[in-house]
């Protein structure tokens, strides 16, 4: 089955208002018309609303990067999907490494995070990957599907299209290495066989994501490997220059 590719920005804490703006200003006539691509950028929180006026109208859709489970509640500085969808996301990033290890977010939360976007009609993007001593103690494979089984527990085939699976080795987020695209691939690989014992064929319309250090001068490498079907961008995200030339490789891969 041929999945659409998707390039998603994940900004973290990066951009006030007027910078977002300014992204989209020289982002969106760089990207306009590109085929066969979907585009995602997600903003910190403050700016969701003022990147999602200024997306508007373009085929460059929302993302919040983290979302509460709740729908409402004595939940002091968090934010319900219902609110996401308010502002015009259409995606939200869950279970990131930063969240899983600064924040303490488990898979059963990561997993209760996706039920609620789903819930909503919002799409998550559920961020999976090993550190550096997990793989050097050959346990990459088994954590992977450890992490898969506990954050998509309660998700159900019907639930496929709209999930998107990112796998970013912890060792390769933000730190300028990369996985080779064979060793990338291995692990897509073997997520891909993951959604499909668990969703059956609905599972291959999940797209899996590459994450890590992906930049204009790897992203062909990477987006070449048959089970990588899009990336999720850090660093080379802020810039719209490096993160058009990252999805115009994703149109021709
Ligand atoms: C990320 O934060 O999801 C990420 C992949 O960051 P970077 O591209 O900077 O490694």
């Amino acid at each position: 089955m041929s999945r659409i590719p998707l390039l998603a920005a994940n900004w973290k804490m990066h951009k006030t208002v007027a910078e977002a703006r300014a992204f989209a200003a020289g982002f969106l006539p760089q990207v306009a018309g590109l085929a066969g691509v979907e585009i995602v950028l997600a903003p910190p929180a403050t700016a969701l609303q003022a990147l999602g006026e200024a997306l508007a109208g373009s085929a460059v859709a929302l993302s919040a990067q983290n979302v509460n489970a709740e729908a409402s509640g004595a939940f002091t500085g968090e934010v319900a999907a219902a609110m996401l969808a308010d502002v015009g996301c259409r995606y939200a990033i869950v279970g990131h490494s930063e969240r899983r290890t600064l924040y303490g977010e488990r898979d059963t939360d990561v997993a209760a995070k996706a039920r609620a976007l789903l819930a909503t009609g919002l799409r998550p993007i559920v961020c999976l990957g090993e550190t550096l001593e997990e793989r050097e103690a050959d346990r990459t494979l088994s954590v992977c599907e450890a992490q898969l089984d506990g954050s998509l527990a309660g998700l159900e085939a019907g639930h496929a299209e709209d999930l998107v699976v990112a796998y970013e080795p912890v060792w390769a987020i933000g730190t300028g290495r990369t996985a080779t695209p064979e060793t990338a691939q291995e692990v897509h690989g073997f997520i891909r066989r993951f959604l499909g014992q668990r969703f059956g064929s609905a599972g291959d319309s999940i797209r899996v994501l590459y994450g890590g250090s992906m930049k204009p001068d790897n992203a062909a490498d990477l987006l070449a490997q048959p089970d990588i079907d899009g990336g999720l961008v850090g660093g080379a995200s802020l810039e719209p220059e490096s993160f058009a030339m990252v999805c115009r490789s994703a149109a021709k891969a």
